[in-house]
């Protein structure tokens, strides 16, 4: 039988945006209520630092990202949903990102 493929966790295709975090990031007092909305395994990442963030704060990988949207912060008038509360990021710090911007900052990502 021939051998399964390793899984990476890598995205199969390069998304159109992706998910940046920006200052406004708390870290969720330790428990980032975005890591449980994220799909992908391990793509969103908290980064411990004592200096700044006593909680540390969210990294995305960004070859792990696949531009989902799920992590955002959604206001209760979301499109197609009837809900009185927010979901997603309650610190709105999370910016989907053309991934073209994405690589002029940070260079070409593989995948
Ligand atoms: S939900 Fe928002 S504020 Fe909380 S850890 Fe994730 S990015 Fe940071
Ligand atoms: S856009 Fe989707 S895959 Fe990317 S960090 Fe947010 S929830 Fe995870």
């Amino acid at each position: 039988m021939a051998a399964k493929p390793q899984q990476t966790g890598r995205r199969k295709k390069k998304p159109a945006q992706m998910a940046v975090i920006t200052d406004c990031c708390t870290g969720c007092a330790g428990s980032p209520v975005c890591q449980t909305l994220c799909p992908v395994e391990n793509c969103m990442q908290l980064i411990h630092d004592d200096q700044s963030n006593p909680f540390g704060y969210i990294w995305v990988d960004p070859l792990k990202c696949i531009g989902c949207k799920q992590c955002i912060s959604q206001g209760p008038n979301r499109e197609g949903m009837e809900s009185l509360y927010l979901i997603g990021c309650p610190w709105d710090a999370i910016q989907m990102t053309p991934t073209d911007q994405v690589e002029k900052a940070y260079g070409t990502l593989e995948y």
